[in-house]
């Protein structure tokens, strides 16, 4: 790909949840685009299509993913705890709490390969740096 197109960057935040290159934040870290693709949701090219940044820093660079991986879950979990309290799904004084629990356990299951996904995006993006000209560097 050429640099001869001039495309607005995106923010780091946007760049994270769109699981860009941290350095050029253009190329796409993730071969395929849906997550819900589970034979190939973690798949990711050696190097960024774009700019050419390695995407394993090192080897088991992703191990790390798992603290933010937990993170993100205890987030979620924490906000839908609020969310369904706040509007009256669950109380202290019955059982509900533990159809919660199922709904919740549902919920993070089903969320797992976006959560994945995202903790992959933002442990690369704390490791590598943006570069305004990354891909015109590379070419
Ligand atoms: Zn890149």
């Amino acid at each position: 790909m050429c640099a001869q197109h001039s495309k607005p960057k995106s923010n780091l935040i946007a760049s994270v949840l769109t699981n860009s290159c941290p350095r050029c934040r253009a190329g796409k870290l993730f071969s395929n685009s849906n997550p819900y693709n589970l034979k190939t949701m973690m798949d990711m090219p050696e190097n960024c299509p774009v700019c050419g940044q390695p995407f394993e820093l090192q080897t088991g660079f992703y191990f790390g993913t798992g603290y933010v991986s937990y993170a993100l879950c205890v987030a979620i979990m924490a906000t839908f705890f609020v969310a369904t309290y706040v509007f009256g799904f669950i109380s202290i004084h019955d059982n509900s709490i533990f159809y919660w629990l199922g709904a919740n356990a549902a919920l993070l299951i089903l969320l797992q390969p976006i959560i994945q996904r995202l903790s992959r995006s933002i442990w690369i993006a704390i490791f590598v740096k943006y570069e305004r000209n990354a891909e015109v560097l590379q070419h």
